[in-house]
């Protein structure tokens, strides 16, 4: 069998479109959606994703502010800016890019955000209402996620048995609770677990959130299963590759995210998602 691709960056571009036809409706009522962005440090990566940030709010039409600081900024400064982006009206989603400097406190800082701005879905209030399936900002990765599979037929997933590998706080653990929401069957898996091989074995949606190489094989996966890859890892040869073995998994999956060009840019659209709905909301 050869898996079909799910294309991020095609599926990116068409949320994208309807992204920007909305905060083009709102901009007729006078309200521009606009995005903070907040980077402490010179973390290269970071600097990579917050660029990427800033240039989509640009093609969506957003209005956006990059704030760049010294890696010497104090954690007492940084909460001062947040408080200041809480009360500005022209902001509608803050997002403070992650890891900052081992001085400050990440927890601290994205609790300061105020729910209302929080369109990475990372503050407690965030999780708490995914938790319990009230509105809120739901995690941009498993969102993204969550919308290949839509994107596939795949959005009631009763009956179906997703195999999560990875437990984080901002990747698996909501999309455990996203595929839950959606009706799945759900096992969570971690460095803990005894034998994932096993576990994958049995399931019809498998997501790689581990950030190692190669932790998914063809020998690991049912045939036809669907293949949703989050890892971002280099290669012995400095190529960004995801978690999946997706030469061996691809001959065996019915569906395969690739990387790049699959979750990487669905993460950021669903950033755009989360700041217009907060500007609708506002
Ligand atoms: P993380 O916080 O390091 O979590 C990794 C998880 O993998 C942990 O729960 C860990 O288990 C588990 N794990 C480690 N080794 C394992 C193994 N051999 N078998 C099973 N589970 C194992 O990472 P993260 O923030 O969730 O990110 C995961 C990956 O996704 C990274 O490569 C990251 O760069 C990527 N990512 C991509 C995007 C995107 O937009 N494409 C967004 C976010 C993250 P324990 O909990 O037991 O330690």
């Amino acid at each position: 069998m050869t898996a079909q691709l799910i294309d991020g960056k095609a599926l990116s571009q068409q949320l994208r479109a309807d992204v920007k036809a909305r905060a083009d409706q709102l901009k007729a009522k006078g309200i521009v959606p606009g995005l903070a962005v907040v980077l402490v440090g010179d973390n290269q990566a970071s600097q990579v994703y917050v660029r990427n940030k800033v240039k989509s709010c640009e093609e969506c039409g957003f209005h956006s502010v990059l704030e760049k600081y010294d890696a010497n900024m104090t954690e007492a400064e940084l909460l001062a800016r947040v408080e200041a982006l809480n009360n500005d009206p022209s902001i509608h989603g803050i997002l403070v890019q992650l890891p900052l400097p081992k001085h400050i406190d990440d927890h601290k800082v994205i609790e300061a955000i105020s729910p209302s701005k929080d369109v990475d879905g990372f503050h407690v209030a965030s999780a708490g209402a995914l938790m319990v399936g009230e509105v809120g900002f739901k995690a941009c990765t498993p969102y993204g996620c969550m919308k290949m599979l839509e994107s596939i037929g795949m959005k009631d997933l009763r009956g179906k048995h997703a195999v999560v590998i990875g437990r984080s706080n901002i990747v698996g653990k909501p999309m455990a609770m996203m595929l839950l929401a959606a009706n799945a069957t759900v096992t969570i898996t971690h460095s803990g677990t005894a034998d994932l091989a096993a576990m994958t074995r049995q399931a019809d949606i498998i997501v790689a959130a581990v950030g190692k190489l190669n932790v998914l094989t063809a020998d690991m996966v049912k045939p036809g299963a669907v293949v949703i890859d989050v890892g971002m890892n280099r290669n012995a040869e400095g190529k960004l590759c995801g978690d999946v073995d997706f030469d061996g998994v691809k001959e065996v999956a019915g569906y395969i995210t690739p990387v790049p060009g699959g979750v990487g840019p669905m993460t950021i659209t669903m950033l755009m998602v989360n700041t217009l709905e907060s500007a609708e909301r506002a």
